[in-house]
Formats: structure tokens, sequence, C-alpha cells
């Protein structure tokens, strides 16, 4: 049987989850693949092969792909795709899951993004593009207070500020226009009306107009326990979040990705990729926050333990073009036993997201440390893992090896990723871990209540039941 060789482009915890996932997936269904990583960290390192080129290095990546006969790429971070490494790869035959630079823009303009969703109907909120601090202060006054305020390009998750009173405005507007904290990022930005509600995020393969959909997850963007703290990239992620039923799942394929598909395809854009909204659910049903044009950091990671799909078929008929919503098979978790649950904590180095530190070893983390968990056993562990061996599993991050030692960067680090039968389970087994695995003195911090408040709701209500005190899913009337 021919080994197909499969490229990761990118170096953090969810390429190597992505990686380990369709290792996984190939392996249960007696398939073989050679996995790639550009650049890859420590961890993918010991799944398959690093290779030391930028992932925005768009013609190098591709140029090494076609003299490497990779079979399938996979972009995982949203900047190679801005540089154009989807375009790149398809000129030269390549498969990729990723959409061109094009349709990219859904996530690298809001003011692009908000566009098309006034375009084609999907709920948003009520938003003004503005290019100077005078229209903004108009459409601050027009929407009031707590109002948002979006740097329109890639600021790394940082260029969002919510202004409670006019003093939070003004400095937010300085931000934007005088300092210029965000450099050209926030040159035009978009001023928009406050939602309430609880967040969640819905991915979804996509080829063209055909989409699948994968379960719920909801991420953690604070740096603190009790969403205090700077905004990071993401410090943990759960599913199921528990205020999203079947219906509401229903509801958002129907009134955001099929919209926002079929206007693309308008447009001339055919998108290959993973389609990512982020969702508030509010009182009038769920409305998107952003869109990202690629898998998130650290959802992706949760998803694939709890969502144990035939990720390599579904990548590879993203990449095809040949992505059939009415397989079963897309669907359906391969392999006998699939968590409900999964809950991943992110280890970031302390002074994360503000301050960058100087690299410390790691020798907490060598070797295969869940592995070194099951064996060791948990006093008071209420699942064995050994009934579940992919239950418990580390994705590295920010690390890397020098002289046969493995050591942290700065930002994050690594992430534990527990599966279980609920919430709960899943939580006492990712946090027994990591207990057992830092050192106090570890140089890592990480959040202490990723899951809490669902896994309390999971436990008095039904998986999937609406949540209590908002009443907010997107199943409301
Ligand atoms: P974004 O990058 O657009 O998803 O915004 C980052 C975060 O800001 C979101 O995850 C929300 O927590 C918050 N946010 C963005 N837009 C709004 C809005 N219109 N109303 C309330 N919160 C928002």
């Amino acid at each position: 049987m021919r080994t197909m060789r499969v490229l990761i482009i990118g170096g953090g915890g969810r390429e190597h989850a992505l990686g380990w996932a369709i290792r996984r997936s190939a392996e249960r269904s007696g398939r073989a693949v050679a996995l790639f990583f550009a650049p890859g960290n420590a961890g993918t390192e010991a799944i398959g092969t690093n290779v030391p080129l930028s992932a925005t290095d768009a013609d190098g990546l591709a140029a090494w792909a076609k003299e490497a006969a990779i079979d399938l790429a996979v972009v995982g971070p949203e900047a190679p795709l801005m540089a154009g490494v989807a375009d790149r790869f398809r000129a030269r035959g390549l498969k990729v899951v990723g959409p061109e630079r094009a349709a990219a823009r859904l996530e690298g303009s809001k003011a692009f993004a908000k566009a098309l969703m006034a375009a084609t109907g999907v709920p948003t909120a009520e938003f003004r593009v503005v290019d100077d601090a005078a229209a903004a202060r108009r459409a601050v006054a027009e929407f009031g207070f707590p109002v948002v305020l979006k740097a329109d390009g890639l600021a790394q998750g940082k260029g969002v500020l919510i202004a409670r009173d006019q003093a939070e405005a003004e400095a937010a507007l300085a931000a934007f226009f005088v300092e210029r904290r965000f450099g050209d990022a926030a040159a035009r930005i978009v001023v928009e009306r406050f939602l309430p509600g609880r967040e969640v995020s819905v991915m979804g393969a996509v080829a063209g107009e055909a989409v699948v959909l994968f379960p719920p997850v909801r991420d953690y963007k604070r740096a603190y326990d009790g969403d205090a703290g700077p905004n990071t990239g993401g410090m943990g992620a759960i599913l199921p979040p528990p205020d999203v039923t079947p219906e509401g799942l229903g509801r958002i394929e129907r009134e955001v990705f099929r919209p926002i598909l079929a206007g693309l395809k308008e447009r001339g854009l055919e998108y290959r990729g993973i389609l990512y909204a982020g969702l508030m659910l509010t009182p009038e049903g769920p409305k998107v926050l952003e869109f990202n044009v690629r898998f998130g950091d650290p959802e992706t990671q949760a998803l694939v333990v709890g969502a144990p799909l035939d990720w390599l078929a579904l990548l590879s008929a993203v990449a095809d073009g040949t992505l059939d919503p009415s397989d079963p098979a897309l669907r359906r978790p391969a392999g006998a036993k699939a968590p409900q649950a999964a809950v991943a904590v992110v280890a970031a180095r302390e002074g994360y997201p503000t301050e960058s530190r100087p690299p410390i070893e790691l020798p907490a983390l060598d070797g295969d440390p869940p592995a070194r968990l099951r064996k060791e056993g948990a006093p008071g562990d209420r699942a064995p893992l050994e009934e579940a061996p992919d239950e418990l599993v580390l994705f590295h991050a920010g690390t890397f090896r020098r002289a046969g030692k493995l050591f942290a960067g700065s930002g994050r680090v690594f992430a534990l990723v527990a599966g279980g039968a609920s919430l709960s389970a899943a939580r006492a087994r990712a946090y027994d871990a990591l207990r057992r695995l830092l050192p106090a003195e570890s140089g890592l911090f990480y959040r202490t209540d990723i899951g809490e408040k669902e896994a309390a709701e999971m436990d008095v209500g039904e998986p999937g039941a609406k949540a209590p005190g908002d009443g907010a899913g997107p199943e409301a009337p």
C-alpha cells in the first residue's frame, strides 16, 4: 500500500494535534501516512519529520512540497494563508486544505467580513467601518455603551477593544489612530454594537458549498482564572459547550455557513478549507463575532480528542473538492470508543502574553508524559486510562530540542488534553495530570477554571440542555 505524504504547515499545538489526529485515523483504518511539519516543534518531531521552512515562505514551501511529492498539505495558521500559500500550492497542482488569499480576507479584514455578512444576510452585530477618530466617535454615539472597536487587519487576537464609557472609547481611539499600537492593521477600524450572551465556536470542513460542521467548542481567551487578565491566543478549550443543541447547530449551518459560502461563490471564490465561526448566542439567536479561515488553537486540540472522526478522509475530501456532507462516515467517530467530552488546558510561560522570557529546560515533558502518568496510575482516578488510552494526550506548542534536551520558549508551551464520558470526568483527568506533571516552580502557568462552569451545568442538566440563566441558546426563538 502506498504511503500518503502529508505536510502540516505551522508549529503550534494545533499542528501537533492535527498530525496526531491524521496519524490516528490512518492507523485505525489501515492506511499508511508519513507526516511532515514546517516548521513543527519538539512534539511534532516525535510523530513526523520537521522541515526547517518558515510557515509563511509560500514559494519555498510549495517548491519543497512538489519535490517531496506531498499528497496533502494542511495549513494551520492564518498568516500563511494571507501570504498566499494555498494559491501557490494549487498553482503547482498540489492538494491543500486552506482557502486562497482572496477568501482568506474573511479573517484578514474585518471590514471585508462584515460587508460580506451584511450582503448575504448572515446575522452579526450592527457596525460601521471608519478611517478616522471623528467618524468613529459618531458611530460610538450611535451605538451607545458598551461598544466594540476592532482593528480591521490581523492583530493576533489583540485588536479588539471593548469600551464601557467615553473615556475608554477615547483611549481605544488613541491606541488605534494616535499611538498606532496595531500599526496599519488599524488604519481602518470597525465600530460595532456590543452583543450580550455566551460565546461558542463552530468549525466546519468546507469544499465549495459543501460543508460538514464539527461539534461546537468553547475557548478561553483571557490569561487568568475568572476571565481576568489580557487576551491571549487561547488558554484552553472544551467540548461540548452545554448551550448548543443539535437544532442550534443546524440553525448555525443554515443561517451562517450556507449563506456566507454562497456569497463567496458568487464572488468567484471557491473555498476549500476549514471555516471557523466565532458566535455569540444572543437572545435573538446566534450572531457572528468573527470568521477565521482555519482551525482554531487550542479549540482543535480539544476537538480531535473529543471528536475522533476520520480526519484523514475529511481533510483529503476538502482538498480534493469531493466533500460529501451526506456521507455518514465523515460525521461518525472512527473507532469504537468515542469520548463524549474533552478538555484542553494550555500551560504557558510565565509572563505570557505580554512578556517574553529566555528559554528554560523542561525535563518534566520529556518522553511521553501521558504514558508515564498512565503507568503510575492516579490514586482515586475515577476512570482508568488503560481502558481508553487515547484520552490523555499532550500536544507541544512552544517547545524545541537542543543538544538532546527539551526547552520551552516564550508563549504557550503545551496543552494537556483529556477526553472523558463527561466534562467533569475530562476536567478531573486533565487537571490531575497537570498537577502531577508540573513541579511547583516550573516557570509555567495554566488556568484552573477551564470548563468549570460548564461541567457544573452539565452535572445538573442533560447534555445539550439549555444553559440556566441566560436562556440564550441558538434554539431560542
Ligand atoms: P473577535 O476577534 O472579533 O472575535 O473579538 C474578540 C472577542 O471580543 C470576542 O471573542 C468577544 O469576546 C469580544 N467581542 C467581539 N465583538 C463583540 C461584540 N459585538 N459584542 C460583544 N463582545 C464582542
